[in-house]
């Protein structure tokens, strides 16, 4: 299993090179590579019956011909019959066909059957000898991920051979777990992967392998929270008088999920194990304040915290909004900016004011933790949109406290619950599903890119009443490749369309500094107009926008969309958002379904369905999440192998007896390990 592909009959050294490309230099590797989709070829049909389509024959040959007719154009034909009838084969290109095929002799073939040049006829199909057992024909055949000079057949022949040569494939999970949960052996999966004998078959052997990838990250996120919770953490002490005096100074009456959330995290920083709580919260669903609460109990508590926030835009925002709350309290003057386009004196007196504790709170982005910054007295460590977040960069921030900080992390992003158990397992999870009180959900209308008039006349209703309009385009410059708007025509022509007004232009390649004052300009209210890429997609708050309008919008997720249209309607004022695709056709589903819901969580599960985990995800976790064979959606499959991963542990059981998925579930550990 663990030899070189080069002794398995057929592989040669050029093949093996080319398999590592794919990442496959061991049998073992060869055998475990799955399929990514297949074709049923497994009907083999007679030619009398034939309806048009892919079919598959059991055929001899007979009057194969081949002529070169130009420069280009080689055709080989041939008459393919069964005892009901011929069909017509025709081979553009593929001259070797007549020295291959020979006369009385039983093959199979399977392609498509048509018509082409005014005769129904089968052209190119894919043949082999029916004495041997079907490898490319006549079965449910498998396509595999091929790269340049390596296509599914020669994929196919190897992992044949695999299977003639090698010994069988070790059982990798306790025999309890299969018969619990359903699941056929390792060796008879894999081999039902590639050699599938019908469809229930292929589904039962995805069954096993799916639940096995979806138990290792169960596992590992399992055993992530237990190592976790053995670490000690410095307890904050509740004080609940001062957690009223600073609701009392809050503008806003807290909503009853933003108490209970508030609770929770008060409850876990108490103990002495560090707390490590996600919140989840639709945007503007007022995360922000549950977390400058928790700060300022621990800072009460004589701490300082760290507030990380995944861009410098964002973090300013926040260094800005959090003082204004801690203000009142007297806490105004702790908090520090650091942030990586500040001048090195102003980093240096920020360095020195948290070495000294004079700074309590430190606001910033990953320079928080690229800097050589010591935090000597970090209690708390709040981390805002998580998944923008490599594993990486959370662990280096929390070495940096002599003991473990208690973690607050916060998304927006809406996980489907047994999903973020199976993700997430490490970490606690508190919902914030309300609104806060006098919210108006945010209308969204659909809008053809030819037909703009009545949403410029509104836009232009909005502005004249002092309101704001964010513009969001997938590109910066006019690609000749994507047909998509870019930010800087539609900034052109924003800035035609509204003479009177101030439009202004960010994106990702202007300088931070540069970024930032645009950015503060639209804050103060000195543009009226933001025409973007998505740098502005996380957080930003302007109260004042009430407007947003996102161009080649099939270009965009959903659930991203979802975070753009949650930067307007966040005050009183009713939002709205326009959805202008990149053609005039009639709008996707995925378009008309945006439209039609405010539903974070709705979207999220859409947008799994439709494109998939990357969609949601982005780059989180993307190693860990390497699945091959369970799809996410699949929520039955992943709450089954949740559960046995749960069963797993509470037996005790020990990973050593199972190295396959010791060592698997090390290497999720490695990726997703919060310690
Ligand atoms: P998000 O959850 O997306 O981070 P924010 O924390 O930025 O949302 O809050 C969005 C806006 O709602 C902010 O302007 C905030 O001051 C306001 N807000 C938060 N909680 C409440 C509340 N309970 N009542 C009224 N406004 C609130
Ligand atoms: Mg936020």
């Amino acid at each position: 299993m663990s030899t070189s592909l080069r002794y398995i009959k057929g592989v040669g050294q050029a093949q093996e090179r080319l398999f590592a490309v794919l990442g496959v230099t061991t049998v073992e590797e060869l055998i475990a590579y799955v399929p990514r989709a297949y074709n049923d070829y497994s009907d083999v049909q007679k030619i009398a019956q034939l309806k048009p389509g892919i079919v598959t024959l059991q055929v001899t040959f007979s009057n194969i011909t081949a002529r070169y007719v130009r420069r280009g154009l080689h055709i080989t034909e041939a008459l393919a019959s069964d005892e009901s009838g011929s069909v017509k084969i025709v081979w553009f290109n593929q001259p070797f066909r007549k020295t291959q095929l020979v006369a009385n002799t039983q093959y199979f073939l399977s392609g498509e059957f048509g018509l082409s040049r005014q005769r129904m006829s089968i052209v190119s199909p894919v043949v082999e000898r029916a004495d041997n057992l079907p490898i490319h024909t006549a079965r449910i055949v498998p396509i595999y991920r091929e790269t340049k000079g390596l296509n599914s057949a020669s994929i196919r022949k190897a992992v044949n051979a695999a299977f003639l040569q090698a010994d069988r494939v070790s059982e990798t999970l306790p025999q309890w777990l299969l018969d619990t949960y359903d699941l056929i052996p390792r060796h008879e999966a894999l081999y039902a992967m590639h050699f599938p004998a019908d469809v229930h078959d292929l589904a039962m052997a995805k069954h096993r392998l799916g639940f096995e990838e979806i138990f290792r990250l169960a596992l590992a996120s399992m055993l992530n929270k237990q190592e976790f919770a053995k670490q000690n953490a410095l307890a904050v002490p509740f004080d609940s008088d001062f957690a009223k005096q600073c609701v009392g100074h809050i503008p806003f009456k807290l909503t009853d999920d933003q108490k209970k959330v508030l609770w929770r995290v008060f409850q876990d920083m108490e103990r002495t194990h560090p707390m490590n709580r996600l919140i989840e919260g639709d945007v503007g669903s007022g995360k922000t304040i549950v977390a400058a609460l928790a700060a300022l109990m621990a800072m009460h508590a004589g701490y300082q915290v760290a507030y990380m926030a995944p861009t410098e835009i964002l973090a300013r925002q926040h260094a800005v909004s959090l003082q204004e709350v801690l203000a009142p309290l007297g806490y105004g003057d702790s908090v520090v900016l650091l942030t990586g386009s500040l001048k090195p004196a102003q980093k240096r007196q920020a360095h020195e004011a948290l070495q000294q504790g004079s700074a309590k709170l430190a606001v910033g982005t990953h320079a928080l933790i690229t800097d050589k910054v010591a935090i000597h007295n970090l209690g708390l460590v709040i981390v805002d949109e998580q998944h923008r977040f490599g594993v990486d960069q959370r662990k280096k921030l929390q070495s940096k406290a002599k003991s473990m900080p208690h973690v607050l992390h916060m998304t927006a992003t809406p996980i489907p619950r047994t999903l973020a158990l199976t993700l997430y397992g490490e970490l606690d999870i508190s919902i914030i599903g309300v609104m806060p009180l006098g919210r108006l959900p945010i209308k969204t209308t659909i809008v053809s890119p030819n037909s703009r008039a009545n949403m410029y006349k509104h836009v232009l209703q909005r502005l004249l009443l002092g309101e704001q309009v964010f513009v969001v385009c997938p590109l910066i410059t006019e690609s000749d490749m994507l047909q998509a708007p870019s930010a800087e025509n539609v900034y052109k022509l924003m800035a035609k369309q509204f003479k009177d007004h101030s439009v202004g232009l960010l994106h990702g390649k202007l300088k931070a500094d540069q970024k930032e004052a645009i950015m503060q300009q639209f804050i103060d209210g000195k543009l009226d107009i933001l025409v973007a890429t998505t740098v502005i997609e996380v957080g930003v708050n302007v109260p004042n926008a009430t407007i947003m309008i996102i161009e080649g919008a099939d270009r965009f997720g959903l659930a991203q969309m979802h975070q753009l249209r949650g930067r307007v309607g966040r005050s009183n004022q009713q939002g709205h958002c326009y959805v202008i695709p990149s053609d005039s056709k009639a709008p996707s589903a995925r378009l008309r379904a945006f439209a039609s819901t405010n539903n974070g969580f709705t979207l999220s599960e859409l947008d799994l369905k439709l494109r998939g985990p990357g969609a949601l995800y982005g780059t989180m976790q993307s190693g860990a999440l390497d699945l091959r064979v369970a799809t996410l959606s699949d929520t039955k499959l992943i709450a089954a192998a949740r559960a046995g991963a749960e069963e797993f542990i509470s037996k005790d059981e020990n990973l050593l007896h199972y190295p396959v998925v010791a060592e698997h579930v090390s290497r999720i550990r490695t990726i997703t390990n919060l310690n």
